[in-house]
């Protein structure tokens, strides 16, 4: 593995970095803010990458960009799917047309999900399932005669996507509600659940106090907002880009209960838990609960490209075909594209074989080296669920220098906030998940060399501004 400095510049990377900088947009960055490294090659779980310096340097990807890319790069059955599809068509328009990938890719997904959940509804990026769902809940309440039901209850600290729906259940401080007023919705909020931790990977550990408490004043609320109610949404267990917080399953039972109790909809985003990620094939069974409403997407395709889909349960789709308009209003030009239904096939298929080997041998290595940064004085906490390994610092560090000291180690990380952390590829050997997870703690560990008065202060480095609810 070529360390940085050792080998030399590469012709094909050249200065893109420079004419990426002031053109492009990158999430939550300025368009002058520090120079990308160039992606060159990507196979398995590493990608070649050319620094702004001008190295080229090797690094496991420790982020699986961003959830998705489960299978590794390059994975031979996906680019076969890819390339059988490609060669008899690309694209055709859903409206009024059906095709093979669309309807064995539904199939799939309702044989794989909770017996409950019997129709889908495919959408171009994780954000728009969100749209999607918090739209049929609405239309559902409006066709059992209450459409004065259109708010939607969730939790703060959650994370839900980018587009103005999905932002109004954002945590409303990471979701920018202020900067965007007048155009998010105003959702009901309720407290983020309280912590909890899986320290041996099955049993919950948390403050019974906390969650009776919690569990006490999201009933009171809940009933209290019931006739402007239209669902409840949360991310299952695990708080993803809102802050990579785990809580207790029974959270996410009282929350089913309540729909149940009030008539809501419940809607579980799953884009980022889903398909074995956190332990379980989907999130929601921590709690043993099953939504009337699924959004997957991220690992959906193995990271080939952008597809989502909405689950919903045969009783729920029964409300909107008995409504006024009978569908579900809402219908992108790129819905159920065919060639991303055709790579998420293989890629649901591929998963379901070997989704509990590959996240035991994530999860066994991740808890077995990462709590060795705890013992840093500037780590606040570390956690593990499944193939999710977070070190939280109690400030901020520089994420440039994270970012540096794990590329050293042969690592590709994406700091943000207060946080380090890695959802290494499934497909990740054991070793490859230690490389992750030491160059992890190299990077905790060169924070807290820098913060006892070694080498550069914090931010003194032109540093990047953090992506904000974007990660
Ligand atoms: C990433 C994510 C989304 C948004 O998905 P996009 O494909 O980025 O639009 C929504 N919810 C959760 C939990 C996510 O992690």
């Amino acid at each position: 593995m070529p360390e940085p400095g050792t080998a030399g510049n590469t012709p094909a990377g050249e200065g893109l970095a420079a004419r990426d900088r002031g053109l492009l947009w990158h999430p939550y960055a300025a368009l002058d803010g520090p120079a990308p490294c160039t992606v060159q090659a990507a196979e398995g779980v590493t990608l070649t990458l050319v620094t702004p310096e001008g190295q080229t340097v090797e690094a496991i990807d420790g982020m699986a960009s961003w959830w998705c890319a489960v299978h590794g790069y390059r994975n031979p059955e996906l680019d076969r799917a890819a390339v059988d599809q490609i060669t008899q068509f690309s694209h055709v328009m859903f409206g009024g047309l059906t095709h093979r990938p669309a309807v064995e890719l539904a199939e799939l997904l309702v044989e794989v999900t909770p017996p409950e959940l019997q129709h889908v509804f495919f959408a171009d990026s994780g954000s728009v399932s969100v749209e999607v769902a918090l739209k049929l809940a609405v239309q559902c309440q409006a066709a059992r005669g209450r459409p004065e039901r259109r708010r939607i209850l969730t939790v703060r600290g959650g994370y839900h996507g980018d587009t103005t729906g999905a932002m109004s259940v954002c945590d409303p401080e990471g979701g920018m509600h202020a900067e965007f007023s007048g155009l998010v919705a105003e959702q009901l909020f309720v407290a983020p659940p309280p912590a909890a931790a899986t320290p041996d990977g099955s049993v919950w550990a948390s403050d019974d106090a906390a969650v009776q408490q919690w569990l006490a004043d999201v009933r009171t609320t809940a009933r209290e907002h019931r006739e402007e109610l239209a669902g409840i949404i949360v991310e299952p267990v695990l708080q993803g880009a809102g802050g990579m917080r785990t809580y207790d399953p029974r959270c996410l039972r009282v929350l089913r209960e309540l729909a149940d109790e009030l008539d809501l909809v419940f809607i579980v985003d799953e884009i980022a838990t889903g398909f074995g990620r956190t332990g379980k094939w989907f999130a929601s069974e921590w709690a043993g609960v099953v939504p009337d409403v699924m959004c997957v997407g991220k690992a959906l395709t193995g990271g080939y490209m952008s597809l989502a889909a909405v689950l919903v349960s045969e009783a729920v789709g029964a409300v909107i075909t008995a409504s006024e308009q009978r569908a579900l209003m809402h219908g992108p030009t790129f819905m159920a594209n065919p060639l991303a239904c055709a790579v998420a096939l293989e890629s649901v298929r591929l998963l379901r074989e070997s989704w509990q080997e590959d996240v035991a041998r994530l999860e066994t290595a991740l808890r077995e080296l990462l709590p060795v940064a705890a013992d840093l004085s500037v780590v606040k906490d570390v956690r593990v669920i499944g193939g999710v390994g977070v070190v939280e610092f109690h400030e901020a560090p520089d994420p440039a220098l994270l970012t540096r000291t794990a590329l050293e180690q042969g690592v590709w990380f994406r700091p943000f906030g207060r946080l380090l952390y890695t959802m290494p590829p499934y497909v990740c050997t054991d070793e490859e998940v230690r490389t992750i997870a030491y160059a992890l703690l190299r990077a905790a560990q060169e924070v807290e060399l820098t913060s006892t008065g070694r080498g550069a202060a914090p931010h003194a480095v032109d540093a990047p501004l953090q992506d904000g609810a974007g990660a």
